[in-house]
């Protein structure tokens, strides 16, 4: 069993979809570990995004990410990192593959509707960052 972490991200949550990607997570066999609904501050952003601080895109990505509230979310199954990144799609929705959570709800590269942890020990690090273990059920 593994564990990553999810973040619908605002233009996802701004568009309705939360209930429909999260309808992914578990058609997949990804079980709902914790999940909430909070506005990230830029702080928060800031150090959540940390390895991309040098990136030319990285003011814009913390200014996206606090434009309104997301959703984090711990998923559960078997190889759940590769599953989720997979359900994802890639970074860009237009090299997104059909069907993919990108392909179908997201609008361009910067504003591409979802979040997931690309390494078991990236997801440790980004669980622990929103989640307390009273939380973690
Ligand atoms: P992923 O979210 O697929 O793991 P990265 O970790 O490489 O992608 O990048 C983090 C986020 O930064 C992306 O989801 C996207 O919102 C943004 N981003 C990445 N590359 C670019 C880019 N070239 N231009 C604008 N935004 C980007
Ligand atoms: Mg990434």
């Amino acid at each position: 069993m593994e564990q990553t972490l999810s973040i619908i991200k605002p233009d996802a949550v701004a568009k309705g979809v939360i209930g429909k990607i999260i309808d992914r997570f578990e058609s997949e066999q990804l079980r709902i570990v914790a999940t909430k609904k909070i506005q990230l501050s830029k702080q928060d952003a800031q150090s959540f995004y940390a390895v991309h601080a040098e990136r030319p895109f990285f003011k814009d990505l913390v200014d996206f990410m606090i434009s309104g509230p997301v959703v984090v979310s711990v998923l559960e199954g078997e190889n759940a990192v590769l599953v989720h990144r997979d359900l994802m799609g890639a970074t860009d929705p237009k090299e997104a593959e059909i069907g993919t959570i990108r392909a179908d709800f997201a609008e361009n590269i910067d504003a591409n509707a979802v979040h997931g942890s690309d390494s078991v020990e990236n997801a440790k690090n980004e669980i622990r960052f929103f989640f307390a273990d009273r939380e973690l059920t």
